[in-house]
């Protein structure tokens, strides 16, 4: 995760921010962040975030498996040759 500027619409409330975390290119506004920070289990509103968050982790373990794969086809090549 890195901070970034620019804006773009937040993963979570889907609304354009400008300020947030950035996960493979898609954002957490500052408030959603400070939200899921605060959320608890018992508080409403916490599944929706846990859905959402869900979203982003397929995101990301999608973009490592593409890596994987790369870095496998990459081997295989040389072991090819
Ligand atoms: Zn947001």
């Amino acid at each position: 995760m890195e901070r970034q500027r620019g804006a773009a619409e937040c993963i979570v409330c889907q609304r354009r921010r400008d300020s947030g975390i950035w996960v493979l290119g898609m954002l957490i506004c500052s408030q959603c962040e400070e939200k899921l920070v605060e959320s608890k289990a018992a508080d409403s509103g916490y599944d929706i975030y846990v859905d959402r968050l869900r979203v982003i982790w397929q995101h990301v373990f999608d973009a490592e498996a593409g890596a994987s794969a790369k870095l496998m086809e990459g081997l295989w090549r040389q072991l090819n040759v």
